[in-house]
Parts: structure tokens; C-alpha cells; sequence
């Protein structure tokens, strides 16, 4: 059986006196519920107090992105390393804010996903199409194409560190939602891809999180899903209660 884990996209939010407080709250709230598996991914500044905040407690610590080199002179970037350093046992690579924001392709995600692997992270990769792509019939092909380019290079050894995001661009912090039937389609052919590349164990195994407007209304519906084995939550995981009651709507 798939545990199911929630974890939460802070992206470029929080203070560092606001980040502390809602890890605490976070850590306080996520101990009662020991059977979901929950993290935290605040911007890199916060990572090192949160993860002080975090002692003790069962939520995990992510980054948000990381470069492919181990060190160097790329200013602004951060090294697979150094979030392991700073406490991170995650990375979320391949958000669409990235893609389609920072022009990351897949062949650059695949390089930052093996130095993340290779660095001791695990990876939440992120895949989803745009609104145009799924009006024009293209979702599969799509997610087949970031699957393909993205991750079957892996091994299969590598691929078990990966947890997948189907994140549908259109839904991601619009407030639209996909419906049971278009994320269960969706999570049932990521899986059928991974049994294509990987075979039986992996794809039994790998958990593929929801992604797009997960809310405390929504979420139930969403995490019972047969092949929804979790949610990755930008805009409910900056409040306490918000996350928190997604955390509790995955216990069975
Ligand atoms: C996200 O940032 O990955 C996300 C899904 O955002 P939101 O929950 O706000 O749609």
C-alpha cells in the first residue's frame, strides 16, 4: 500500500519570522497524523531555520529547485549539496513556474534529477500540460514526452528516489480545479508510463502527487483516487489550517 504524501510549494512566500511560524505550526499539527507523509519546501534563505523548527518532528524539508553542477561560477544557483547540507532531503524539480517561466527543458531536468539523486536527494518531478494542450486533445502525449525526456533515462534505482507531480498548468493557482475523472485518466497513464520504462515494482511504487488548486474543499474527493497518492500545494500550504486539513483529508 502507498502512503500518501502532501507536501507544500512556499514558493517565493514567506518571511523568515512568517516561515518559522508556519513550520511550527505545520510540525505541531502534522504529528498527529503520522501516517501521511508531509513536507515542507520553503525559498533556500528559510531552509536552514526551518529545519531547525522542523527538529523532532516528521515533516520533511524540500528545495524548490537546484542547479546540475555540483559547484561553480553560476551566481544565483544552488548545488544539489547544499540542500542536503542545509537539511533538505527533497528537491520539486520541473514546476511549471520553471518550465515554462525560466525555460527549463527536459533535457536540463534530467540533468538536474540525476545530480539531485546523485547527491542523496529524492525528487519531486513535476509534469502537466498547458489549458491549450488539453483542449486540443494532447494531455497524454504530452506527459509522454516529459516522461520520455525527463526521467526514463534514469535507472531504475534512480527512479525509485522520484516521486511524480501531475500538475495540469491550467489548474496550478487558478482555482481550477481537475475533476476526479480527468486526474485519475491523468495519474492512471503516468503510472502505465512508468510501468512502460520501468517495469511492475517501480510503478507500483511510485507515488504520483495531484498538483493544481488542492484546497481543504477539494481534497478528500482528490487523495482517494485509486492512482492519487498525494498533493503538491502551492497557495493552501501558506496557512497552517489550510495545509493541515489537506493533511488530514489523506488519511483513509
Ligand atoms: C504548485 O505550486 O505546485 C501548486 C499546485 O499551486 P496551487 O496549489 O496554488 O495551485
Amino acid at each position: 500500500m502507498r502512503p500518501k504524501f502532501i507536501a507544500g510549494n512556499w514558493k517565493m512566500y514567506t518571511s523568515l519570522t512568517g516561515a518559522r511560524d508556519l513550520a511550527a505550526a505545520v510540525a505541531a499539527g502534522a504529528s498527529a497524523v503520522p501516517e501521511v507523509m508531509v513536507a515542507v519546501c520553503p525559498p533556500f534563505p528559510w531552509l536552514n531555520a526551518v529545519k531547525g523548527v522542523l527538529a523532532g518532528s516528521p515533516v520533511l524539508l524540500g528545495g524548490q529547485n537546484c542547479h546540475f553542477e555540483t559547484e561553480g561560477a553560476f551566481t544565483g544557483e544552488v548545488a544539489p549539496a547544499m540542500l542536503v547540507d542545509a537539511g533538505c532531503e527533497y528537491v520539486i524539480l520541473g514546476h511549471s513556474e520553471r518550465r515554462h517561466g525560466m525555460g527549463e527543458t527536459n533535457a536540463v531536468l534530467l540533468k538536474k534529477t540525476r545530480a539531485a539523486l546523485a547527491a542523496g536527494l529524492k525528487v519531486i518531478f513535476c509534469i502537466g500540460e498547458l489549458l491549450a494542450e488539453r483542449e486540443a486533445g494532447q494531455t497524454e502525449a504530452v506527459l509522454a514526452k516529459q516522461l520520455r525526456e525527463g526521467v526514463a533515462g534514469l535507472t531504475p534505482d534512480q527512479m525509485a528516489n522520484v516521486v511524480l507531480a501531475y500538475e495540469p498548468v491550467w489548474a496550478i493557482g487558478t482555482g481550477k480545479v481537475a475533476t476526479p475523472d480527468q486526474a485519475q485518466a491523468a495519474h492512471a497513464f503516468v503510472r502505465g508510463m512508468v510501468r512502460t520504462l520501468f517495469g511492475d515494482a517501480i510503478a507500483n511504487g511510485v507515488l504520483i502527487q495531484y498538483g493544481g488548486s488542492v484546497k481543504a474543499d477539494n481534497a478528500a474527493t482528490l487523495l482517494h483516487l485509486p492512482d492519487v497518492d498525494g498533493a503538491l500545494v502551492g497557495g493552501a500550504s501558506l496557512k497552517a489550517d489550510s495545509f493541515l486539513a489537506i493533511v488530514k483529508a489523506a488519511v483513509r
